[in-house]
């Protein structure tokens, strides 16, 4: 079994953050580096998909999940409008292997990508 990933690590308390929303499979916090001004991050609970690419294939509901509760925290923090996404790949700037969406609201500007 896998080392826990950082985010397993807050789930579990082990790394304190807090927990901004939650559902059945999936939990938010706060970016620690934000990149606009409201800047989460949804989080399935299981940390067995790496990227986007494999989530998709694998999970699609827990992908519908995710989007659901980014909606809902953009909706509550921001005025609903939102981006959402998914470093895939060191690359593409992915450090954290354990699949999450950047979810982006609040005054955006061209360059605030995450
Ligand atoms: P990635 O670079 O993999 O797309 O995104 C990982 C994100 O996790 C980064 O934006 C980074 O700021 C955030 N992050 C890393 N460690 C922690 C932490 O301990 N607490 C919180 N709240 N965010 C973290």
């Amino acid at each position: 079994m896998s080392e826990p990933s950082i985010f397993t690590r807050i789930l579990t308390g082990e790394i304190p953050a807090e927990i901004v929303g939650e559902s059945a499979n999936v939990f938010a916090i706060r970016d620690i580096a934000p990149q606009a001004p409201v800047h989460l991050l949804v989080i399935p609970k299981t940390q067995e998909f790496r990227d986007v690419v494999e989530l998709a294939a694998a999970a699609p509901a827990l992908m519908a999940e995710m989007v659901a509760l980014a909606r809902s925290l953009a909706v509550e923090h921001s005025d609903g409008d939102f981006r959402l996404i998914f470093n895939t790949g060191e690359g593409a700037g992915q450090t954290v292997f354990h699949v999450h969406a950047h979810v982006l609201s609040g005054s955006l500007n061209e360059k605030s990508l995450g």
